[in-house]
């Protein structure tokens, strides 16, 4: 072969390959998640499709800024973060595509998906009540509503108002309850304060630990965690503390997730949606769950987490978390007028 056809034919070959290589090879992940078992799941995809995972990762809001200040220019390709909050602000500041996938219609519940496939939900979290077993009757605590109650006047703890976590609980009782008795509610809790909200939700379990808080609201899975730690001040604290899931008898335990979808200006858009539609296998359903001890939403994962699985069976909120978006300004109304700080 003569030197200039070498030459054309691999100009050819190149041609052929580059815009391959750029929608085959890689996703660039933005990821409020930092878990060790993560590395096993990423790995495990490019193991399966030969495509590399990129990771960005930073918390939640700072992710959402990074990629708001990069506008049509993101190199993003998969957006995820934690709490339906969350991943509603992102919905409605433009940073999602719809993702139409049968795969992940059909694997991921409709109450931990949005309708319109903006982004979808990969684990769960209950927010649950746990107390101080020495000197608060658990069923003095079997509800949210219990926590506005007189009996528990200077016994409850929680983190400040504003926080997602929050806002989402109190989106769930504005669309149980409606406007008005969500309020009266959210004024409740906030006389029965035992000290003004600080801290993040394990700050609130040691406190009920130490004995300063009667009562207190974590996701589940900053339970967990104190359970699985070695610490002995972590046990002291799992060892002082009971654990109810609120509601029961009626509405069943407020529940969120960690999620994601695709960002608005994919440039590797085939990508990230097998990346997506991977995230909801059983395989890695069961990594990322367990990274952070929280429940797969696909439900014939295993879990192999014998601390979560201790924690038993209950009744969850079967709300579309969704809905609790349509409720977030409410929300935000509320704590403020309450001064929920
Ligand atoms: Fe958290």
């Amino acid at each position: 072969m003569k030197p200039y056809r070498l030459l054309t034919v691999s100009i050819a070959l190149a041609m052929l390959v580059a815009p391959a290589l750029a929608q085959d090879k890689v996703v660039n992940l933005y990821s409020a998640r930092h878990y060790d078992t993560d590395e096993a799941l990423y790995a495990n995809f490019t193991k399966a499709t030969g495509i590399k995972v990129n990771r960005i990762e930073a918390g939640d809001d700072a992710l959402l800024e990074r990629i708001r200040n990069e506008g049509a220019n993101s190199p993003a390709d998969v957006l995820l973060i934690v709490d339906a909050a969350r991943l509603a602000t992102a919905e409605k500041a433009g940073l999602f595509a719809p993702v139409k996938s049968k795969v992940l219609q059909a694997r991921i519940p409709a109450e931990y998906r949005d309708p319109d496939g903006m982004w979808f939900g990969f684990s769960s979290r209950a927010r649950v009540i746990v107390y101080d077993e020495k000197r608060v009757k658990p069923e003095d605590v079997q509800t949210y509503q219990d926590l506005a109650a007189p009996k528990n006047r200077g016994r409850v703890c929680t983190r400040p108002g504003s926080h997602p976590y929050m806002l989402s609980l109190v989106s769930a009782m504005v669309e149980h309850l409606g406007e008005q008795q969500a309020e009266a509610w959210a004024r409740g809790v906030v006389a029965n304060f035992a000290r003004p909200p600080r801290g993040g939700d394990t700050d609130q379990i040691r406190g009920v630990g130490t004995g300063e808080c009667g009562v207190a609201l974590t996701n589940s899975y900053y339970l967990v965690r104190l359970m699985r730690s070695k610490k002995a001040e972590d046990q002291a604290a799992v060892q002082a503390v009971g654990m109810v899931w609120p509601n029961q008898k009626d509405t069943g335990t407020h529940m969120n997730i960690s999620g994601g979808g695709l960002a608005h200006n994919a440039p590797n858009r085939e990508n990230a949606i097998r990346f997506l539609e991977y995230l909801a296998s059983d395989e890695a359903q069961a990594y990322f769950a367990n990274g952070n001890n929280e429940w797969p939403v696909v439900r014939s994962a295993a879990v192999n987490n014998p601390e979560l699985a201790s924690l038993g069976n209950f009744k969850p909120d079967a709300l579309n978390v969704g809905l609790l978006a349509k409720n977030l300004p409410a929300a935000q109304r509320i704590v403020d007028r309450v001064g929920w700080k």
